[in-house]
């Protein structure tokens, strides 16, 4: 088989990059996609209910970037969703993130913007040196509501302590000393109208674009001649776990369908000192499709099964580096993505880095 590019998984990384070859290149291109269907981890799809669940956890798209926006409103029209999350503390549910409203009824309180920043001042804990996830909050809104909201619930998400996780994770939390109880802030957010896996088949539709699924590339790439091969696996996986297996956060999806039209306030509740779940999505709320019953999932965190966090500690970035010193020596392939750079990327962010990546690919042709 001859493919000038190979692009190892059909997640948003490799479906980007085929798009951009297929549509702007007018080049032919495989990509190979050990799942049985497209979309990575943004796959949604209709279960035995009709009710459109994201089978991989609640993806909600939002970006600061308009040429991101912009090219995926290419492929799909958007609900203009605003995300909401509730957090249960104490016996009630209080917005997230932090906001004048949630302090307001964590401690039962009346604050006013600027009391409120007065008020986690004075919780705040001086930190010389931030260096854990644990010393972002600290320094931000002191013990109280770091028990309360960020320890149990870290602790259940990544299964160690907040004080071994690097600053970026807790840092993802804003704190906002206003009433926006948004989870987001970004300028564009939504949800694709007919769903993520519609998007995605509309970025493969090109005939210079070959789909071969439940396929590990490793079964078929010694059978296919290719320039250029873009890599948007694990790379651990990819160099045979040369310097050991990389650590990744898994999560167990439980979906449960309830013969009622609602089941909770807000879209997601998070549960960070209860139960082993760390939050429950209702996938109406998210999508605005009508129906009598309800699908919900709960995520519990666990250390096997499929690889979809990256490990944000100290360890586990100096193991990787060792695999990105191998990677810089690869001249005909390109690692791309979540899984291949280790990173915590959301979906816009991949969607960027995929576009910048091929903008110097074809540069360098
Ligand atoms: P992936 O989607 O992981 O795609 C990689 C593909 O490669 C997979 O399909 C995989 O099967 C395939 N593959 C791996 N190994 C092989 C192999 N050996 N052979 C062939 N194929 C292979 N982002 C947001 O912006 N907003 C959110 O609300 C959000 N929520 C999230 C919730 C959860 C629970 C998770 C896990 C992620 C969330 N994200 C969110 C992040 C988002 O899922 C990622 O940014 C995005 O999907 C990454 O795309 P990717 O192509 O890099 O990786
Ligand atoms: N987090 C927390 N309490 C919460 C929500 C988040 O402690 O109620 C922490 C937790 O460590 C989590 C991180 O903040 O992993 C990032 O949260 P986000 O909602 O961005 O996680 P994702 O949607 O990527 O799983």
């Amino acid at each position: 088989m001859d493919f000038k590019y190979v692009i190892v998984g059909a997640g948003l990384a490799g479906l980007t990059m085929a798009e951009r070859i297929a549509n702007v290149l007018d080049e032919k291109v495989l990509i190979i996609e050990k799942r049985n269907h497209i979309g990575g981890n943004v796959f949604d799809s209709y279960n035995e209910d009709g009710i459109l669940i994201h089978n991989y956890g609640p993806h909600i798209f939002h970006t600061n970037s308009q040429s991101v926006y912009r090219y995926l409103s290419n492929f799909t029209e958007w609900n203009d969703f605003w995300h909401r999350v509730l957090t249960y503390v104490d016996g009630n549910l209080v917005p997230m993130p932090i906001t004048v409203e949630t302090i307001n009824a964590l401690y039962n309180l009346n604050l006013d913007c600027s009391q409120v920043e007065d008020f986690l001042k004075e919780q705040a804990v001086e930190i010389e040196e931030i260096k854990t996830s644990k010393d972002v909050a600290l320094s931000k809104v002191g013990q109280d509501i770091y028990s309360k909201i960020f320890e149990n619930y870290t602790k259940k998400q990544w299964g160690i302590d907040p004080a071994e996780l690097d600053t970026s994770v807790i840092s993802r939390i804003p704190i906002r000393l206003n009433r926006d109880t948004r989870y987001f802030a970004d300028r564009y957010q939504g949800m694709p109208k007919n769903g993520y896996t519609k998007m995605c088949e509309r970025m493969a539709a090109n005939k210079n674009i070959k789909i071969m699924l439940n396929t590990d590339y490793k079964e078929v790439i010694n059978d296919i001649n290719y320039e250029k091969l873009i890599y948007t696996g694990p790379t651990d996986y990819y160099y045979d776990y040369k310097y050991g297996k990389l650590s990744y956060r898994s999560i167990n999806f439980a979906f449960e369908t309830y013969d009622k039209e609602r089941f909770q306030e807000a879209p997601v509740v998070n549960y960070p000192n209860d139960y082993d779940y760390t939050r429950i999505t209702e996938f109406k709320q998210l999508t605005w499709q009508e129906h009598r019953k309800t699908t919900i999932c709960k995520e519990f965190p666990c250390a096997e099964g499929e690889p979809y966090y990256p490990f944000p500690t100290k360890e586990c970035k100096a193991q990787f580096a060792l695999y990105a010193e191998e990677m810089k020596k690869e001249d005909n392939v390109i690692f791309l993505g979540r899984l291949a750079e280790y990173k915590y990327y959301n979906m816009d962010a991949v969607v960027k880095r995929a576009l910048d990546v091929f903008e110097l690919m074809t540069k360098h042709a």
